[in-house]
């Protein structure tokens, strides 16, 4: 089967689940310009073969039950032991050799193509966070208590196997080399670079990858040309007081609580008076911990939190204003006050090239009313930025979200949750991701 026809019978299967499945994808969108899986006309041009995409959406049991399966087993940041197996087993099910990679709990998998000459990374993440699921019935809730996957990299993983699955089943069949990450750690900011320095990258020209989005319906995408993703990092503060009792002589302490509490008070008018308007930046102190006993004055205040700006400039300024905040408040308070960046983590940079393919290919699956092209970059830390800093990459947000079904959490919310239908709107999308970059670079075309 040549591209083109992979490509109608994609859209021919679309159809059949958009006509087999009782709520249509096509109910939960309004507005017109749909495309093949939400227009009878579109689909009806296409006038292919149907088995193509049907077997995709055939697929649909067995991906939610990967993902379920997933759900129900969280593991935190290079403790996926488990997930890995898991991935490990599934993939050799399928006649793949997967491998072990880097130090801790990363895969790749290998699947060459019929043109050697490309070879397109995709990057899923393995983590879960130690957030405790909201019990709310929900037949898949996480069997481990205290740990969840809210944010969906369940989903990320299940929709990785679904195209391998695809390529094992012949339903598609790799135009170009493909290389599968299944990277642990993005939640601790660090698992994109162990896959890096493991060699992940090497013979790898271009990455993509996405995540799902509760903001957006399922059957929807979103996408920027340009920072997809904040500039961010996690920094903590020690403010050092001088203990004495609180209630009899409070002036021979130096409080580090009240030190604590005005530099927390200062660092928010940073983004108010350093930062324009129109430019987007966040400080928040996430955690504060200080003192032992009521009455005495505490010698010890530690307080952590994040801060985040949309681009590398903006992500400088705030930096640098908040040191010398810090700085200021010190000598203010008359405390030694210890600023130190737990992480620094830079912004998911789209290639401007890769999004000129993958617009119009989106827009071909879901219609070109169900995709977004926004233009400010959302303020989550993703480590997806450090493949994104080395090779032309791609990340967008896959639409998860079922408004009346009350699936509308955002991420990380102890009730978050996913329309498993977009499962299989993860793997159409990549699948056609896949086949218009191959032709982008069969017909010459450059990252
Ligand atoms: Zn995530």
């Amino acid at each position: 089967m040549n591209r083109t026809q992979l490509i109608t019978s994609l859209v021919a299967a679309l159809i059949i689940v958009a006509v087999s499945t009782p709520t249509s994808a096509g109910e939960l969108v309004p507005g017109t310009g749909h495309g093949i899986l939400f227009d009878g006309k579109v689909r009806e041009q296409a006038g292919v073969p149907e088995g193509v995409v049907q077997a995709l959406w055939d697929m649909q049991e067995e991906l939610t039950k990967w993902r379920r399966d997933f759900h129900r087993h969280p593991e935190v940041g290079y403790k996926e032991v488990k997930t890995h197996a898991y991935i490990m087993k599934v993939l050799s099910e399928m006649k793949f050799e997967p491998k072990s990679f880097g130090p801790t709990t990363g895969i790749v998998l290998d699947v060459p193509g019929r043109d050697k000459s490309l070879t397109i990374g995709i990057r899923a993440d393995i983590d879960g966070l130690p957030i405790t699921e909201i019990d709310d019935g929900r037949e898949y809730r996480s069997e481990i208590e205290g740990y969840f996957h809210g944010c969906g990299h369940d989903a990320h993983m299940a929709i990785a196997l679904g195209l391998a699955k695809a390529l094992a089943d012949g339903t598609f069949e790799a135009p170009v080399n493909l290389r599968f990450f299944f990277q642990p750690a993005e939640e601790l900011g660090t698992g994109a670079q162990e896959m890096i320095d493991a060699g992940v990258l090497d013979g790898v020209d271009i990455v993509i990858g996405l995540h799902v989005d509760p903001t957006r319906e399922w059957g929807r995408a979103g996408l920027i040309d340009g920072t997809f993703s904040a500039f961010a990092n996690a920094f903590s503060v020690e403010v050092t007081g001088l203990a004495s009792h609180g209630g009899m002589s409070p002036e021979l302490g130096r409080d580090a609580i009240v030190g604590a509490a005005y530099l927390i008070t200062q660092l928010q008018t940073v983004v108010a008076r350093n930062v324009a308007p129109p430019d987007a930046a966040t400080i928040s102190v996430g955690m504060l911990n200080a003192g032992t006993v009521l009455n005495q004055i505490a010698d010890k205040a530690v307080l952590m939190g994040t801060m985040r700006a949309q681009d590398a400039e903006i992500y400088e300024t705030v930096k640098e204003r908040m040191t010398e905040v810090v700085e200021g408040t010190s000598k203010s308070m008359d405390m030694p006050m210890k600023i130190e960046l737990l992480i620094e983590m830079p912004g998911v940079v789209n290639n401007p090239e890769m999004f000129k393919v993958i617009l119009p290919s989106l827009q071909a699956v879901l219609g070109s009313d169900n995709v977004d092209v926004y233009s400010e970059a959302n303020m989550a830390g993703e480590d997806f930025a450090e493949y994104s800093l080395k090779r032309p990459s791609f990340f967008f947000w896959l639409g998860i979200a079922n408004e009346e079904k009350g699936i509308n959490h955002t991420l990380h919310h102890p009730a978050f949750d996913i329309d498993e239908r977009a499962l299989v709107v993860g793997v159409a999308v990549q699948i056609q991701n896949i086949v218009k970059l191959a032709e982008h670079h069969a017909a010459g075309g450059k990252f």
